[in-house]
């Protein structure tokens, strides 16, 4: 899977992704990021790439030009159009299904905003998906970008050690993971439920899927209502409420 990111900062990508289970699968090839430093492509002997809004308003706009350049630049190398997300705080909010859906592409733009946006025509031009990473602004699309590629790359077959890791945990099938406990068995006196320890494997499972719909009950009952509850769960957490 190739990433490519076109940003004003592109050693905070790269400082950013070289680390951890993302550095590694950089290392081992699984992964490729190139990042395209949109200052590259100003065009100008000072590098400038942003400008005043028309019609006033506080605070800068990067130009067109230059973003549509350093776009092209991938473009030509990739020899075809690719799907490019312009992180933005007015898009689609990001979620572990977009990612998934993400994951099945083999090469992704990534391009990150600074000042107060990025001339329109310019987004009209070569982007593909406008997506946000919450209901909250940041100064640069580069954390965001960041926080995109290290969900998707989860995803992206031979970056978890174990393959099974990212199958199985929130979000899948509209709910929240059951908790979980390592050694000691006895911390600071509080125990590991008995059940994880019975080696039950049947019986294990039942607790799991039993925690994890209780968790999303209390944590996120609006995911609740996409989730697929036997009705023996559905009387459970009716069960629930009433103690309540
Ligand atoms: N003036 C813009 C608005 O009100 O929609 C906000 C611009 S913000 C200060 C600068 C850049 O940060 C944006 O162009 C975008 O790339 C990025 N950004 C900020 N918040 C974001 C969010 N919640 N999700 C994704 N990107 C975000």
């Amino acid at each position: 899977m190739k990433f490519h990111v076109l940003t004003l900062f592109p050693e905070m990508i790269e400082n950013g992704l070289h680390t951890s289970i993302t550095g590694r699968a950089i290392e081992k090839g699984i992964l490729s990021l190139n990042t395209v430093n949109i200052r590259d492509f100003a065009g100008n002997k000072h590098n400038k790439v942003d400008d005043y809004p028309y019609g006033g308003g506080a605070g800068m706009l990067m130009q067109a030009e230059p973003v549509y350049c350093a776009y092209k630049s991938v473009e030509e190398q990739a020899g075809r159009r690719l799907r490019t997300i312009y992180l933005t705080p007015q898009g689609k909010p990001f979620c572990q299904a977009m990612a998934r859906d993400l994951a099945q592409e083999d090469e992704l733009v990534f391009l990150c905003g600074h000042y107060e946006g990025i001339d329109e025509r310019v987004l009209e031009e070569i982007v593909t998906d406008y997506v946000s990473i919450g209901d909250y602004v940041l100064t640069g699309g580069e954390l965001p970008a960041m926080v995109m590629i290290d969900t998707i790359s989860r995803l992206v077959k031979g970056v978890l050690n174990n393959g099974d890791s990212a199958e199985f945990e929130s979000f899948q099938d509209s709910l929240l993971e059951y908790p979980q406990y390592s050694r000691p068995e006895v911390w600071r006196g509080k125990e590991v439920p008995p059940v994880l320890l019975s080696g039950h494997h049947a019986n294990v499972e039942k607790w799991r899927r039993e925690q994890s719909v209780l968790r999303t009950a209390k944590w996120r009952p609006d995911l609740l209502e996409k989730a697929d509850l036997s009705e023996k769960e559905k009387q459970m957490l009716k069960g629930e409420q009433k103690d309540v």
